[in-house]
Parts: structure tokens; sequence; C-alpha cells
């Protein structure tokens, strides 16, 4: 059950880049995840009045970073973020590796090594919020590009996190779900749930809402990237039967060709 005391604010930043700020409601301490820029972070620390303690970073990419020097308190800020990324991250207060965890504001996180689209990107899971920060491993409708990792570490950091429960909610770090939408349809997979949510990014993105976060439970029944071992999207692809792996790779492709 989410707590009732943390609360995650979502912050557009940049074009499609998103920051979360977790806020603790008793000690009015708020922690972030990634730093795309620091003037909506700002902003949304002053309107809940939360005083920021604790960064959290899900990986060396400029736009999920370089806000940090911009910040409040910098001097007194304890940064979080991956062992394997130390030599290219800002200085880190903690360096974490695959299944740590770590008390923040007052709760436990959890780190996932999610490799992929990186290699040592991390992702923070609070199971008291029931939410994990995937940065650009999972992501709505999708996952990140590979720009350093291998189908398999993708896949491989993509099972970890769908082993959490289905009520967990996915805040990942951009908006990109409209053309993740579009994309899966092209696959043909018979999958009302994924025409549903079509329907409702679509009405979201109109009234320009967040379709971030998502639930596990949404990206489970229409993520095609989760989905290289459902019958139907094999089928639809003309791979019945192929290794999950192998699915995903042609999924992974495609989108690269989207
Ligand atoms: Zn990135
Ligand atoms: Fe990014």
């Amino acid at each position: 059950m989410p707590s009732a005391v943390l609360e995650i604010v979502t912050v557009p930043c940049l074009e499609d880049n998103y920051a979360f700020v977790i806020g603790n409601l008793e000690s009015k301490e708020a922690a972030v995840v990634d730093v795309p820029e620091a003037g909506p972070i700002k902003a949304a620390l002053k309107a809940k009045g939360w005083t920021l303690t604790t960064v959290l970073l899900t990986h060396h990419h400029w736009d999920h970073v370089d806000g940090l020097a911009d910040l409040p308190n910098l001097e007194s800020l304890v940064v979080v973020g991956a062992q394997a990324d130390a030599h290219r991250l800002p200085d880190l207060t903690f360096a974490l590796g695959n299944d740590q965890s770590i008390s923040i504001l007052g709760h436990s996180v959890q780190t996932f090594d999610v490799s992929g689209h990186t290699v040592g990107h991390i992702a923070f899971y609070i199971p008291a919020a029931d939410a994990i920060f995937t940065g650009d491993s999972l992501m709505a409708m999708g996952c990140g590009r590979l720009f350093e990792g291998t189908p398999a570490q993708m896949w491989d950091s993509l099972q970890k996190i769908s082993a959490l429960p289905g009520e967990t909610l996915v805040h990942s770090g951009h908006e990109y779900t409209a053309t993740n939408v579009q994309f899966a349809l092209t696959l043909g997979e018979d999958n009302p749930d994924l025409a549903k949510r079509a329907a409702a990014v679509t009405a979201a993105r109109a009234k320009g809402t967040p379709t971030v976060p998502s639930t596990l439970a949404e990206e489970m029944a229409t993520n095609p990237f989760l989905r290289a071992d459902s019958p139907p999207l094999q089928s639809a692809l003309g791979m019945d039967g192929a290794d999950a792996l192998a699915v995903f790779t042609e999924i992974r492709t495609r989108r690269n060709n989207f």
C-alpha cells in the first residue's frame, strides 16, 4: 500500500524529460530522481514547501544530470548513483550496485542494475510508495534505445522490473508514450488492452496530461517490450514459439527503424 507519508510529483523538464520530486510530508524533506534542468525542480520544491536533501541519478546522460550544479543546497546534497557509472557521473555520496538498499527520506530504496540503454543504468524502487524510477530502461509502452548494452542485457533488466507487484507505479524518464503506442500498433498484436490504452494515451496527450507514471500491470498488458513471450504478439510477428529474447530483439530493431 502506498505510503501516506511520501508524495511523488512528476516534473516536466526540457522538451520531453521527467524528473520526480519525492517529498516526506512529515519532515518536509525531499529527494529528486534525475535532474534534466534545475528550474522546474526548484519550482516544484517551492510550491510544496519542501527542502531538497537527496538526488538519485539513473544514468549518466546529460538530459538526466546536467541540472545538478544549479540545485539549491548543492554542498549538502546526498547524491546517489551507480557504482559502475561513478567515473562519468557527478561526485556521488553513495555509489551503489545491483540489489542494494539505502534509506532515503526515512524509507528503504532498493537498486536494480537495469543496463541496456547504458551500461551502469540503475533503477530505484521504493516499496513504501509502490514506486520504481526506471529512467530510460522500462518506459511507458517502451524501453530505452540500446546505446551501450545488448538486447540480452535490456531483456534481463526488464525481467527484474516485471517481477515487482502489478500495482507498482513506473516512473520513467521521458514522455515518449504516444510515439511508443503508434509503434506498438504497427506490430499487429490482437490485444484489446492495447487498443484501450492507445485511446487513453491519445486523450491524455490532447489535454497535455503526462502519461507517466503508469502501473506495471498496464505495462505487462500492453508494452510490447514486456510481451516478447506473448503468443498473440509472437504470432503477429510470425515468430510463434520463438525464444523471448529473439522476439524482444526483433521488436527493438523494428522500433529503431520506426
Ligand atoms: Zn538516456
Ligand atoms: Fe533520456
